[in-house]
């Protein structure tokens, strides 16, 4: 076995120990996987359809596909922005107006019994699109602390 051959067996080991690493790591972490596709862009791009409630030129909100109570609706921005820790300061008014949509639209929404904002931010806090967006719940009694 020449030293040619030695390094590429060494190198497919050493890849075969990263995938063993990381399937691990899925594992022991379990949360949700976060998708590689960016299907929130396909939205805003209108390559797949979804029942848009609001758009300007910063934003696009949508009722989610899943709905986790009577009313659920997503507000995410159109720059992509991958998750809540990749924010930068430049990107403050910009947050801002994701909220001050989201308190119109649960006006509009006549959730005026209150309603939950959330942000799942990386797997383990359950965030499946890799793409920034407020959750915006309403309709029904929730619990606290969340799962
Ligand atoms: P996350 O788990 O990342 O915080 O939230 C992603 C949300 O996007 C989930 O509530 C899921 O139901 C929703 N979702 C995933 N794919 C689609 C889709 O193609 N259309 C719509 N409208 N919602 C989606």
């Amino acid at each position: 076995m020449g030293v040619k051959t030695n390094r590429t067996a060494w190198r497919s080991l050493m890849a075969i120990l990263k995938s063993a690493v990381v399937l691990l790591y899925l594992r022991l972490t379990g949360g949700p996987r976060m998708m590689t596709d960016n299907i929130f862009k396909k939205i805003i791009d209108r390559q797949i359809p979804a029942k848009i409630i609001h758009e300007d030129d910063q934003c696009l909100a949508f009722h989610d596909i899943h709905p986790q109570a009577p009313t659920h609706v997503l507000i995410i921005p159109k720059k992509v922005i991958r998750t809540h820790a990749d924010i930068a300061a430049e990107d403050q008014m910009l947050l801002g107006h994701l909220h001050l949509v989201a308190q119109t639209l649960a006006m509009q929404l006549g959730l005026t019994a209150g309603y939950r904002l959330v942000l799942n931010c990386q797997e383990q806090a359950g965030q499946t699109v890799p793409h920034l967006h407020l959750h915006l719940l309403g309709g029904r009694p929730m619990g606290w602390p969340p799962g």
